[in-house]
């Protein structure tokens, strides 16, 4: 019989800085006596991200919903936009906070990412973008997007909250589409406490969004249009500066414990655990695995609350989905009948914990659990 972990093993632990190196940061804010306002540090965490990623245009917000949302006022989108329903809360909640109705579109059954084939159905003379998700890290089908874009005059805006670093065939995965936004919320790779960035294709669509981020101010005695405040503080910056060099060994580790997860656990019958894609380099945010009832013998919500007695807290993302949530079920594109796919994958996924910090002998004894419940 195996024993339960002593203390809770949760889903992730945020990187975190030196402690002595944040406070000489901070001596260096407390001297320029300035806390906020396109700071310096601001400036340089901007400067080392563009050349981290190989961006061009790149800003900072202080969160990626708030992003996401001046993503939207940037690229003038309005009427519908086709979106996943296997995402964050944010995802829709941008759209809707911008007036403008999100329309669920399928997804696929390997990559949880929109389904490019199940996108054309869904546009109408309203339709003026479309919003997907690289879910979990994983690039979407940006090539048929994009012609699909192209074909219809759609503005494409990635949601791209879990793929920093990610690269497709060595080009940076915000090179695709017109913007790209990034999460740095502490559950993700590369963090600033809170925080987010926009990638944008277009310079000026980059001078758009840092006016739209501190109230639309284009002078001192110049107030173009109706902004918002989404601005990333001189601290939060800080956090971000002393965390880049650290992404990479994080990342790594992450990867070996993917792998270590796939061997242990591949061979399960009933449990599929995803794989790495084709001339994709990934940044391994999230260990997910889908649970068949049918074969493994527990369904996802059995093995969510068995793991939990084990003290291991795991996460069912993403559900529930967001086309089930009350605010949008009664959209019809919204209808469980018209997006079988996510539905199912939203009752069978489970992310388990993944952490550069997390040790073998965790995981091999979390995979221990997982067989060891099985009927
Ligand atoms: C984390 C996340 C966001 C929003 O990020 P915040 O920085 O927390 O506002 C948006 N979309 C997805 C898919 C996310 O996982």
């Amino acid at each position: 019989m195996l024993e339960p972990f002593k203390e809770p093993i949760f889903v992730t632990k945020p990187l975190l800085p030196d402690i002595d190196e944040l406070h000489k940061m901070l001596e260096l804010i407390w001297e320029s006596n300035q806390l906020s306002n396109n700071g310096a540090m601001v400036k340089q965490l901007e400067r080392e991200l563009s050349g981290y990623l190989g961006l061009d245009q790149l800003s900072v917000f202080s969160n990626g919903t708030v992003a996401l949302q001046i993503a939207c006022k940037a690229l003038r989108l309005s009427g519908e936009v086709i979106t996943t329903p296997f995402t964050f809360a944010a995802t829709a909640h941008s759209l809707a906070w911008n007036n403008i109705k999100p329309v669920f579109c399928d997804i696929e059954e390997d990559t949880f990412n929109l389904n490019p084939d199940c996108i054309e159905a869904l546009i109408t003379q309203n339709t003026t973008a479309i919003l997907p998700v690289h879910v979990f890290g994983n690039p979407c089908n940006v090539e048929k997007i994009q012609r699909i874009a192209e074909k219809y005059g759609l503005k494409v805006l990635y949601d791209a909250a879990h793929a920093f670093g990610v690269k497709v065939n060595g080009k940076p995965i915000a090179s695709f589409g017109d913007a790209s936004m990034f999460s740095f919320h502490a559950t993700k790779i590369f963090h600033t406490i809170e925080g987010g960035a926009l990638a944008f294709n277009d310079p000026y669509l980059k001078e758009r969004a840092d006016s739209l981020r501190n109230f639309g101010i284009r002078g001192t005695d110049y107030v173009m249009e109706p902004g918002t405040n989404g601005k990333l503080n001189e601290v939060q910056a800080a956090v971000g500066i002393l965390l880049l060099p650290k992404v990479e060994a994080e990342i790594e580790k992450r990867k070996e414990i993917t792998k270590q997860y796939g061997q242990l656990l591949g061979n399960v019958s009933g449990i599929t655990v995803s794989k790495d894609m084709p001339g994709v380099t990934h940044n391994y945010p999230y260990f997910v695995i889908r649970i068949d009832k049918d074969k493994y013998g527990l369904s996802r919500d059995e093995v969510f609350d068995k793991l939990k007695e084990y003290n291991v807290i795991s996460r069912k993302y993403f559900y529930p989905l967001c086309s089930n949530y009350q605010c949008y079920s009664d959209i019809p594109s919204a209808s469980v009948s018209r997006l079988p796919v996510a539905n199912k994958i939203a009752d069978t996924v489970l992310a388990l914990p993944l952490h550069g910090r997390m040790q073998a002998d965790d995981v091999e004894k979390i995979c221990d659990i997982i067989k060891g419940i099985m009927p």
